[in-house]
């Protein structure tokens, strides 16, 4: 019998023909395997009945580590002259788009890194060390199929041992397109200030880097993905210094350390955040600061916060940066301002950075397409994406309902990522960052046009936020005149109610979205809202008490902008006490009040301004230097908190009462200590919508109660709204698939699209 097989899934670029390869040869089978230009794999095998039926068992159960098997479609076919031997074909363009992908990039294997540190090993101490198992492949894949041609290795010929490898059916390195030795290989380089070459081979390049980072010097450090900018972590100094250069005060550094030993000296680490630390992707997991924590690092890595981003090296060159020295962590943050896109390119590495950074490690091989590291913690149990990025994307995501075009979402304004809705499977981009910034909607446009050749796509749906003015809805509209088609506008926290539906596969809830802001149907600022309803339709059935938001976007940024909104001329003593936040003093403290009398503000219903607003008022956090930062710092005072206040959610018609919890707050503001108060007003918030939610589902005989939007990535919050929502006999859904936040937006955009648009 002669069978052809198609085989579809993420089966390209991880070892799946070498797979197939070898299985033929065990069940005596012949004929050929072929990469096709839709990321699909076929197969043609001929030989006995018996033989053939187990070769596609072990297809199923056997597939390597990386590779994931969505379908096997066989159809028996005749062919007249015999088959010699089974042979790896080359690749062909031919096409069915039936739903491949590539993968993400994987962290080092535990063999490579071995053989990394093997003086015996020709690949010792060679920084672009990989195989069939891992090292980068979304990263680094120009278009399909996947062939050493089409990605950005292509410059580089194999050498005769490397070709040797690659040909071998029995080498671990069998068709690895990335396999790459010091002889034929990238190149890294070690520069100076002035672009000048300090290094005479990659081995010298990184033993040099690694000594420099001891010296405490700060390094720009060229990864698969984009640049890092590198320090000591462990020394205030150099830590201080990076801050001031970078322009960033307050906001938290990721660091890499350089294994989980040192990270367990200074983080506490589960059995869970364990798994994910040394898992494959290799992502930032956000880790609880031990008591001692300043014994180890320098205090000024995530100031004022309770935690830390922490991830092991994870590739050859990370670990290497580490070889030459006894540093336990290094400071790895991406190298951006916050919100722009990460520098990959090496020449504008050498202009942007110049003034930052001492030293560059660059190497000679291009970046495709640019992927910041991914940010995960566990809370209550489940893994959360703060980040979802580098060693998940382009893995899509499988809905519950078809959609029958290909549906294209543009997400909101921060924290991007878009979606691309294709049949059954949602396709989230790469986090993208603020899309305000025009360099970062430059990259937006790239990486969609990247991720349309990829999945062989042309979108017939456009979907956006309803804000009239984000960049992401600008250019939506743009597409859809061009294709003469109508735009989807879609209210922001009914995105995130759509978001945590589809990923559960549920077709209604009532959803706590609470955030910082989005634009409500009533043009107001909305995000602390009680929704109720599906994909094609919601209802606001309650919401946080409407607020003044003084200023607009200035009252995000001072947070005693809305203190004195909701506390009125009470608080003017408070706030004249702090002139010195205010960039232009009291002047601008007295225009405040008086824009408050005349009425001149919009109003907000948001969570975030009101855990904002607390946070001043307890004196941890005047001014927002980074997205979230009076929030986050509240959540670190409050984890240690008790509820001192026992004040009990007031609520009339379906609106939860702000005022009088920040009037409390206020009043014993000098009686009790900041983290019970921060407690206390978490306490609150977290009761009262939980309240609110129970009632609402259960008036409307509705089973799901779900947390969406920024705020549930506090911990408090989730935790206690999760034990009222348990405790009512009902059931809670929380983000597990894609982030709570603004980055999971897109996914519930493309999902309402393609419900509403084909009744
Ligand atoms: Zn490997
Ligand atoms: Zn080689
Ligand atoms: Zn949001």
């Amino acid at each position: 019998m002669i069978l052809k097989i198609h085989v579809t899934g993420v089966v390209q670029g991880v070892g799946f023909r070498p797979f197939i390869y070898r299985l033929a040869k065990t069940h005596n089978l012949k004929g050929s395997v072929v990469n096709l230009g839709d990321a699909g794999v076929k197969i043609i095998i001929q030989g006995e009945n018996g033989e053939i039926q187990r070769f596609l068992q072990d297809l199923k159960n056997k597939a390597p580590p990386m590779a994931r098997v969505d379908e096997i479609k066989t159809e028996e076919v005749k062919k007249e002259s015999p088959f010699d031997g089974f042979h790896i074909k080359r690749s062909e363009q031919e096409r069915e788009n039936q739903g491949s992908i590539i993968p993400p990039d994987v962290g080092i294997c535990d063999e490579c890194m071995k053989e990394l540190f093997d003086p015996n090993d020709r690949r010792y101490l060679y920084f672009f060390i990989t195989c069939t198992n891992c090292g980068p492949r979304f990263t680094i894949i120009n278009s399909l199929p996947y062939d050493r041609e089409r990605t950005s290795m292509t410059t580089f010929e194999m050498c005769d041992e490397c070709r040797g490898e690659y040909t071998n059916p029995n080498n671990r390195r069998f068709h690895a397109q990335t396999v790459a030795c010091h002889t034929c290989g990238p190149k890294a380089m070690l520069l100076d200030k002035k672009g000048v070459e300090l290094s005479d081979s990659s081995v010298d390049a990184l033993k040099k880097t690694s000594k420099l980072l001891m010296e405490g010097n700060i390094v720009a450090v060229k990864g698969n993905g984009g640049f890092h900018i590198a320090c000591n972590a462990e020394e205030d100094e150099v830590v201080n210094k990076l801050r001031r250069l970078l322009g960033r005060e307050q906001q938290p550094f990721a660091i890499m350390s350089r294994n989980l030993d040192v990270t367990e000296g200074f983080a506490y680490v589960s059995e869970e955040e364990k798994k994910l630390l040394t898992s494959s992707v290799k992502p930032i997991v956000v880790l609880k600061k031990k008591e001692d924590f300043e014994q180890y690092l320098s205090k000024n890595v995530s100031p004022g916060l309770h935690t830390i981003g922490v991830m092991l090296p994870y590739t050859g060159l990370h670990a290497l940066l580490f070889h030459e020295n006894n540093i336990g962590s290094l400071v790895m943050t991406s190298a951006n301002k916050p919100g722009y896109p990460m520098v990959v390119d090496n020449r504008e590495a050498l202009h942007k950075l110049v003034d930052v950074v001492d030293y560059f490690l660059i190497h000679n091989r291009d970046i495709v397409q640019r992927c910041d590291d991914s940010v995960v913690s566990i809370n209550g149990n489940k893994k959360t994406f703060l980040r979802r990025s580098r060693g998940y994307v382009p893995l899509p995501l499988l809905v519950s309902h078809p959609s029958k075009n290909t549906v294209f979402a543009t997400g909101p304004d921060t924290d991007v990522t878009f979606c691309i809705l294709t049949k059954n499977q949602a396709f989230l981009s790469q986090h993208i960052g603020d899309t305000g910034h025009h360099e970062t909607m430059e990259f937006f446009k790239n990486a969609f046009q990247h991720f349309k050749k990829l999945l062989d796509v042309n979108p017939s749906t456009v979907a956006c936020d309803l804000h009239p003015r984000f960049a992401t809805t600008l250019f939506a509209e743009q597409i859809c005149l061009e294709k003469n088609i109508s735009c989807v506008h879609i209210q922001h926290h009914h995105a995130h109610l759509a978001s945590l539906l589809g990923e559960h596969k549920k077709e209604e809830m009532v959803c706590i979205t609470a955030d910082g802001f989005g634009y409500g149907e009533d043009k107001n600022a909305w995000g602390g809202e009680i929704l109720l309803g599906g994909f094609s339709n919601y209802k606001r059935v309650g919401h946080l008490q409407m607020q003044p938001l003084i200023g607009g976007d200035l009252a995000a940024t001072y947070p005693l902008r809305v203190v004195a909104g909701v506390l009125g001329e009470d608080s003017a003593d408070f706030l004249m006490q702090n002139t010195q936040v205010f960039p232009h003093g009291e002047k601008e403290i007295e225009l405040v009040f008086k824009q408050l009398k005349n009425h001149r503000y919009i109003y907000t219903t948001s969570c975030g301004r009101i855990l904002d607003a607390a946070a001043a008022i307890l004196g941890l956090c005047y001014r927002r230097t980074y997205e979230g930062e009076p929030a986050r710092k509240l959540e670190s005072a409050a984890h240690k908190g008790r509820d001192v206040l026992q004040l009990k959610p007031v609520i009339k018609n379906d609106v939860i009462d702000t005022s009088t919890l920040l009037h409390t707050l206020f009043e014993y503001r000098d009686r009790y200590n900041p983290m019970d108060l921060a407690y206390s007003a978490e306490e609150y918030l977290s009761q009262g919508l939980a309240t609110l939610a129970v009632e609402h589902a259960e008036k409307n005989g509705i089973k799901h109660v779900g947390f969406s939007g920024g705020c549930a990535y506090n911990k408090h919050l989730l935790t206690r709204i999760k034990e009222m929502v348990k405790n009512a006999g009902l059931i809670f859904l929380q983000h597990e698939k894609v982030p709570p936040g603004d980055g999971g937006v897109s996914l519930g955009q493309a999902l309402i699209a393609t419900e509403t648009s084909f009744k």
